[in-house]
């Protein structure tokens, strides 16, 4: 089964292989930023739309 660890969106916080923020960048018409909230690397991504294989 797929974790967030696996996914491209995942970037591990700085010590930690069990913590991380899940990293998206949004565009829209006017501006592109980044989005980004904590998740746990072994969390599951089967149910997340957002998931790329890394
Ligand atoms: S929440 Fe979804 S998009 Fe974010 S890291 Fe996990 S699988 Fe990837």
């Amino acid at each position: 089964m797929a974790t967030c660890k696996e996914c491209k969106c995942f970037f591990a916080l700085e010590g930690s292989e069990e913590k991380g923020d899940c990293i998206h960048r949004v565009v829209d018409p006017r501006q592109a930023y980044y989005k980004a909230r904590p998740v746990d690397a072994d969390q599951e991504a089967a149910s997340c739309e957002s998931f790329q294989k890394r």
